[in-house]
């Protein structure tokens, strides 16, 4: 087991014999099938479905769930697979963490025993392919209360109206978690939509500057038909919702080390190769500040992150402390990868140099899962008791 230069303190030592051959086996696929074809893509805007059962076939969307998991692993482990996805490329990490995440993750947590039983095995092996539809085109950071999409009971099914906007995967996906207000008791709840339901459609959101290989779609729902089986069972409030947030929001700081790491690396091996004024420019001062800086945002974002997920596994991890990982590892991933750019001079804004796309993706993991303000606000009523978000 090799420790990577950008985990200096060897965080990947806290894992077990059995969660290292894991790692190594992921990151032996990505280097060897992913890393060379994940800038054409971004390029043209198209994502790599061919990834998708090989991922599988490595546990991706598998590990964190009870009817699924290949050995019992823990929290750690599994944010460092987010970490080792994102270090490669944002849109792949972006992509398991909608699969797995939040489709495997919002039935997992809201669904029925009978709910799980079906659906899970049949996520986590890639025969389908999940979303998940919170946002909508007028209600973003305040869907805990502005979400518009309705769900009218009918007998025993419910009639869900609606639009929904920036879905991940939802342009290839086979079913969608929509969440919706019941307009009888006006709380949010959740329902597995499959996409060949008449009335719902989905088409892709063009001109993306961030994650260009992840597709993201506008979705209308148009009298859309559901039976009542497919209603979360365990999903009566937004609550219930922001439970499935807490645990993804987690990932997501994990994913944003893995970029600052990605892009730590890269410019690494740049400032060794490059020369200017008769040496490689890593052997000027100014430069070894930037590469000591970008490290020191990593390692003590590990730190946090590490520290989170362990949470998470003794049952302490609270929405606060999630929302603190989030909104700190993001903001250090957007400075370190600024300044990771910036050592690769002219050649830092061109794709051919993958700094490029670790620099413009992490625009997206910067805004998504909740903003910064968002993430911060739940920490600041934490601290405060105070609500500050209306
Ligand atoms: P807005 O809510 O309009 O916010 C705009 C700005 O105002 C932000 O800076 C925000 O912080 C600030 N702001 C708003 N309210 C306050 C306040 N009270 N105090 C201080 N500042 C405030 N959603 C899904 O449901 N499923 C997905 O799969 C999904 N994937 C995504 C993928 C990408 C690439 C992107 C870009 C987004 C995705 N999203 C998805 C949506 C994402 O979660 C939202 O973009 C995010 O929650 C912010 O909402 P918004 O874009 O509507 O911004």
């Amino acid at each position: 087991f090799e420790p990577l230069i950008s985990d200096f303190y060897n965080y990947e030592s806290l894992l077990s014999e059995q969660e290292k051959e894991a790692i190594m086996a992921l990151r032996n696929y990505l280097d060897s099938e992913v890393r060379p074809i994940v800038g054409g893509y971004w390029n043209r805007a198209e994502f790599p479905t061919e990834i998708v059962r090989p991922l599988a076939e490595l546990g991706q969307f598998s590990y964190a769930w009870d009817e699924t998991r290949p050995f019992e692993n823990s929290a750690v482990f599994r944010g460092f697979l987010a970490f080792e996805l994102a270090r490669v490329d944002a849109s792949v990490a972006t992509f398991v963490g909608v699969q797995n995440g939040l489709s495997c993750g919002s039935i997992s947590v809201c669904g029925s025993p009978e709910q799980r039983a079906e659906w899970l095995p049949r996520l986590a092996s890639g025969e389908i392919i999940g979303s998940f539809g919170l946002t909508e085109p007028q209600s973003g950071s305040d869907s805990a209360q502005g979400l518009r999409t309705t769900a009218r009971r009918d007998g025993d099914n419910w009639v869900l109206n609606g639009a929904k906007r920036w879905i991940g995967n939802a342009t290839f996906a086979d079913i969608t978690v929509i969440w919706a207000k019941d307009v009888a008791d006006n709380q949010v709840k959740g329902f597995i939509v499959p996409t060949s339901t008449p009335g719902y459609t989905a088409s892709k959101i063009e001109g993306k500057v961030s994650l260009r290989a992840v597709q993201n779609a506008d979705i209308t729902l148009e009298d859309v038909v559901v039976p009542e089986s497919l209603r979360l069972a365990n999903a009566n409030s937004f609550k219930d919702t922001a439970s499935v947030l807490r645990l993804t929001r987690a990932e997501v700081a994990w994913a944003a080390v893995g970029v600052a790491a990605g892009a730590y690396e890269a410019a690494v091996a740049y400032s060794k190769e490059r020369m200017q004024f008769g040496k490689p420019i890593g052997a000027h001062q100014l430069v070894q500040d930037m590469l000591a800086k970008s490290l020191g945002n990593i390692t003590a974002s590990l730190g946090m992150v590490v520290r989170v997920s362990e949470m998470l596994d003794r049952g302490e991890q609270r929405d606060e402390h999630s929302a603190l990982a989030k909104a700190f590892t993001t903001a250090r991933m957007r400075e370190t990868v600024a300044w990771c750019r910036e050592l690769f001079g002219g050649n830092g804004i061109v794709i051919d140099y993958d700094i490029a796309r670790f620099f413009a993706d992490a625009e997206a993991l910067y805004s998504y899962e909740g903003t910064r303000e968002m993430n911060t606000l739940i920490v600041g009523r934490s601290i405060t008791g105070q609500a500050a978000f209306v």
